[in-house]
């Protein structure tokens, strides 16, 4: 028997989307039924959802594990739990929550998440902040700490450091003492990733700056996570420390390197997709990251908002997203 709580009407608003394809899939229907929970599953109100990258890939049917047609997008969300399963013991009706995986979409008013990857957003943060965290906090931990294994007074270069990711890594790479360099497209987003704690700042659009990061660290960086590794793989090898590693977190397309460069540095190349995380991981990480906000120093970054009903403007938005404008995420 799950322990409810009456909702006032069956029905409410969701994105749904009948075919894959552009962005004008994303149609808002006013009549989807609220979704039912299992018994290790709660039931959110959904106050904001986040939108990510991989939730453009999967709406134009360019993902390799793809939702059953119809489907609602999304996978981070910040609300309040309305109804829990019998098996679930550490969430109560009312605890204000985040979500970095659901069952049945997040663009919707109401969600339905596996308690595993449900947690809690405390009252340091507003909702529209707790909608920031799910996808790209989770993916700097797992990038940073999991498979990077990075260790206090380690240097780490977060190539691509103004986007969600970006950003959620240089906070968390602070957070536990590793001097950061940080890298943007524009004045504004080198601003918000030295704003972010960066130790480094430079314009990854800018002939010659990757000789800059040679010149402050003259030795190399230990990390590099890696946001456009088509663009940047070739030159992340030549400033890679001995023994060091890059994570590939994003990528969308192929690139040439010259691999005689990994037997002098004797470097890891490492792909990671935070999907693939094994159970004790999301907790692992799940722990974090309710420490990070506990503690304050894990803070999203909402650039732009959009109503529900302007999803399709949202992924618009994303797909040509400058980091500086900071995390997109839809209110309902
Ligand atoms: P985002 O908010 O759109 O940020 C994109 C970032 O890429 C911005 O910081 C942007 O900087 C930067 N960028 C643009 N050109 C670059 C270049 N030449 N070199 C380095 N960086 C460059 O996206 P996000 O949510 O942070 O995600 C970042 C990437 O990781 C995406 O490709 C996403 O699909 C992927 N991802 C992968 C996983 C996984 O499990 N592997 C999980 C989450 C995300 P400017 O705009 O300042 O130029």
């Amino acid at each position: 028997m799950s322990i409810t709580k009456n909702l006032t009407a069956a029905i409410m608003r969701a994105i749904r989307v009948t075919s894959f394809g552009g962005p004008e899939v994303l149609n808002l229907d006013t009549g989807t039924h609220i979704p039912t929970h299992g018994d290790n599953e709660v039931l959110i109100r959904v106050l904001a959802a986040g939108v990510n990258p991989v939730d453009t890939y999967i709406r134009a049917g360019n993902y390799g594990a793809l939702p059953a047609l119809p489907y609602t997008p999304g996978m981070d969300t910040a609300g309040i739990i309305e109804q829990i399963g019998q098996n679930v013991e550490n969430f109560k009706i009312g605890d204000r929550v985040f979500t970095v995986r659901t069952l049945s979409g997040a663009y919707a008013e109401y969600t339905v998440a596996n308690s595993l990857y449900v947690g809690h957003l405390g009252d340091k943060l507003s909702f529209d902040e707790g909608a920031g965290i799910g996808v790209p906090y989770f993916t700097a931990y797992r990038a940073l700490v999991i498979r990077a294994k990075a260790k206090a007074s380690e240097t780490v270069l977060v190539h691509g450091a103004s986007g969600a990711v970006g950003l959620a890594s240089v906070q968390l790479a602070k957070s536990i003492g590793l001097k950061v360099i940080g890298t943007a497209g524009t004045p504004e987003g080198m601003k918000l990733v030295q704003d972010n704690g960066a130790d480094f700042v430079f314009n990854h659009r800018e002939d010659g700056y990757m000789n800059k990061i040679t010149e402050v660290i003259p030795g190399g960086v230990d990390v590099i996570l890696e946001m456009l590794s088509n663009v940047n793989l070739g030159k992340d090898l030549e400033i890679i420390k001995y023994q060091g590693r890059i994570i590939v977190i994003g990528c969308r397309g192929t690139v040439e390197i010259n691999p005689r460069l990994t037997m002098k540095s004797e470097c890891t190349i490492t792909g990671m997709a935070l999907m693939n995380a094994p159970e004790a991981e999301w907790r692992e990480i799940t722990s974090a990251v309710e420490a990070g906000i506990t503690h304050g120093w894990l803070k999203p970054h909402i650039g732009l908002k959009y109503p529900i009903e302007e999803a399709a403007k949202a992924h618009d938005t994303v797909i040509n997203n400058s980091g500086a404008m900071g995390k997109i995420i839809l209110t309902l």
